[in-house]
């Protein structure tokens, strides 16, 4: 029976953690403060964005919502930028992705004061990490590696593949898992027989945006499969092809009209793996718990 790493158990271990470390800030000079800005009105963002607010409340830090229209221009969302750069009460600003297509997300994206770059995407915090120095890293990637550890997944030496290789997963989690001394291999829509590649891994992690394209044939019996994938299925058939040996998902389909897959079919990943994420409640949760734990990085390193 493979084992289900729960991204939840783990999220609340990393929440209950910085709780004291909030108090204390708290009581000596200020909570911890993230300020979150959301452009236009994509769902999936809103909830996002309300999930991260949520927690940090749950967590007694400060936190802000500010909410813009999708015609913003890059100008004035630069100028809100700048504004909690300059705040003394803000630690973290997150500008949640994507904007529209009119504005220039690279000039976003630069304009956030490193040291208060909680997303950990600024070109300096990306140095930072190629240099394996301390500084805000990528929330998503950072997670895994709390997964893995806290998980007593062993790291070193390990065949580590990794299926995508965006900014904001795929290059930082090469980086992070080579930093703990795994043997880093990274694929992409041009790699050559992915399966064959894939199945070297003792620790295969799938951040590609395709539902349940993992199968079976890709993964090594025994290995780790980390599914950073979050898609939305509201295609009969499709639900059906992901359901093969995971029913509570065709369950939840018929329930729901629509059902969240990573990008692991959960039937062969269950059967086949070792060890594995699930699709919802297994890397997401984590994603969530690092920004907690940057925004009280940043913090304490401001207030310190
Ligand atoms: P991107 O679309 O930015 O990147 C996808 C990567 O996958 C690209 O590098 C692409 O290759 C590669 N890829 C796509 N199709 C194939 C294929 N057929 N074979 C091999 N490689 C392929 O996605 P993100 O990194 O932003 O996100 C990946 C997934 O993770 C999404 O489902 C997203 O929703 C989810 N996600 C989940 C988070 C969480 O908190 N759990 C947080 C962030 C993302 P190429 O570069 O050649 O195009």
């Amino acid at each position: 029976m493979a084992r289900i790493l729960d991204g939840k158990a783990v999220q609340q271990q990393i929440l209950d953690e910085l709780k004291p470390r909030i108090a204390r800030l708290a009581a000596v000079r200020r909570p911890p403060g993230l300020a979150a800005i959301l452009v236009g009105d994509n769902p999936a963002s809103q909830l996002y964005v309300a999930s991260k607010v949520k927690t940090c409340r749950e967590l007694g830090m400060h936190s802000e919502e500010l909410r813009l229209p999708d015609s913003v221009t890059t100008d004035e969302l630069l100028a809100h930028i700048e504004h909690f750069n300059q705040r003394g009460d803000i630690d973290g600003i997150l500008v949640q992705m994507p904007l529209p297509k009119h504005v220039d997300s690279r000039a976003v994206l630069l304009a956030v004061r490193p040291d208060k770059d909680v997303d950990g995407f600024h070109p300096f915090n990306v140095g930072q990490l190629v240099a394996n120095a301390p500084a805000p890293r990528a929330c998503t990637p950072a997670g895994v590696m709390e997964l893995l550890k806290r998980s007593e997944i062993p790291i070193a030496g390990a065949e580590a593949v990794i299926v995508g290789r965006s900014d904001i997963v795929g290059k930082p989690m090469a980086l992070m898992l080579l930093h703990a001394h795994a043997t880093v291999t990274v694929c992409h829509s041009k790699t050559r027989d992915l399966p064959a590649v894939c199945r070297r891994a003792d620790i295969l992690v799938a951040a590609m945006g395709r539902p349940a394209f993992i199968t079976a044939e890709f993964i090594r019996p025994g290995a780790v499969v980390v599914d950073v994938g979050i898609n939305r299925i509201s295609d009969r058939a499709e639900a059906e092809r992901i359901a093969r040996g995971a029913p509570a998902k065709l369950a939840a389909f018929e329930k729901n009209g629509s059902v969240l897959v990573g990008d692991v079919h959960p039937g062969d990943m269950a059967a086949v793996a070792g060890a594995y994420t699930p699709v919802p409640g297994g890397v997401g949760p984590l994603t969530i718990a690092m920004l907690m734990a940057n925004t009280v990085e940043c913090a304490e390193r401001r207030l310190a």
